[in-house]
């Protein structure tokens, strides 16, 4: 049997399931996780999606996404329903670690048989079904070709739909990174087809900005950013001070980091963020620069070739200092 098919019997065979995925939810991890709680949901299952901590606002209007039991909130609810799993599906994430240290134990101790939806490098062997592709632009679009695989893409439906489509448009930067093929766009038009309204999850997610958020934006790219003199390497870093002036809210520098990657010429971008006594870094690049090794060997992160994060327990300062010093190793040698 393919693992596509034992994940259908798997999930045929389970009554009570979770869904879980990482911590810091984002698009991806929200839509794949919500795609399959609605399937799993029509297939009878008594399904819930726990996660580590809530999602930003700009994902709150996906139907579905009030039922999600986060750690951060309810831990004993959270551990109980992880407990209670005959079935763990793990979407979107590679190593238990991603969920963050508190829920991590409850993650591994869990007694149901865990499989893994999943399109990040190097997965870790605590699943006992994995489909893991790093060349599929996002999660969510595995769920779509698993189902199709398994032959069950009739469950297909508007409202999975547009979980799918969120998934796939935020992790592909609206369906341009190099990870969009042409079976993306087959998806989107099937998508299309049954009744998805895509500008609607467009302005959803981009048209929805506050205006404190606008201001932090507006602050970050022309009082913070630091362009380095010789090398193609651009940065804003911002204090939890700064970050504070501006009523930072989960969510609101989203997407920030792409924005100077997409100044002329640049092929690294970085963001610094002084957020609960750490330094959350996320980094962005495009060529041969991979930021995902950068990320690994000293930042405690890791991720894509060109999109990864990490965290320093330095001051901010400290961290930047550092950046700056390793950065040089990590030009591409063509
Ligand atoms: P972001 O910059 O959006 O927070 O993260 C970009 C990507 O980097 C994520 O999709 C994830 O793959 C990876 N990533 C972010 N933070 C971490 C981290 O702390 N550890 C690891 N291993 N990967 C991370
Ligand atoms: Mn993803």
């Amino acid at each position: 049997m393919t693992t596509e098919a034992n994940i259908l019997t798997a999930i045929r065979q389970a009554e009570t399931i979770a869904i879980v995925s990482h911590k810091s939810p984002d698009g991806d991890s929200i839509g794949s996780s919500l795609a399959m709680y609605h399937l799993l949901k029509k297939w009878g299952k008594n399904v819930t999606v726990v996660h580590p901590d809530p999602a930003p606002e700009f994902l709150h209007w996906l139907e579905g996404q009030e039922t999600i039991v986060d750690w951060e909130k309810q831990p004993e609810k959270a551990a109980e329903l992880l407990h209670a799993a005959e079935l763990v599906i793990c979407l979107d994430f590679n190593e238990p670690g991603r969920v963050g240290n508190d829920m991590k134990p409850a993650l591994e101790s869990a007694p149901g048989r865990k499989i893994m939806i999943d399109h990040h490098l190097h997965p870790a062997d605590f699943c006992e079904y994995v489909i893991s592709r790093p060349e599929i632009c996002s999660t969510a679009q595995l769920i779509y070709e698993w189902l199709e695989a398994a032959g069950e893409l009739a469950s297909l439906d508007e409202q999975i739909g547009n979980c799918i489509y969120l998934g796939m448009m935020t992790d592909t930067g609206s369906f341009r990174f190099p990870s969009v093929s042409p079976k993306t766009h087959e998806i989107l038009a099937h998508l299309l087809k049954i009744g998805v309204q895509h500008f609607r999850i467009h302005e959803q997610v981009y048209d929805t900005n506050t205006i404190d958020r606008i201001r932090l934006r507006g602050f970050a790219l022309s009082e913070k950013l630091v362009c380095l003199p010789n090398l193609p390497v651009a940065y804003v870093s911002l204090s939890a001070e700064e970050l504070e002036r501006f009523h930072y809210q989960k969510g609101d520098t989203e997407g920030l980091v792409n924005q100077i990657l997409g100044i002329k010429g640049i092929s690294m971008a970085v963001l610094f963020m002084e957020k609960d006594n750490k330094v959350k870094i996320s980094f962005r690049s495009k060529g041969n620069w991979k930021v995902n090794e950068l990320a690994s060997a000293h930042f405690a992160g890791g991720g894509h070739m060109y999109a990864s994060g990490g965290a320093s327990d330095d001051s901010l300062e400290r961290t930047i200092e550092r950046f700056v010093t390793i950065v040089p190793e990590y030009v591409p040698s063509a």
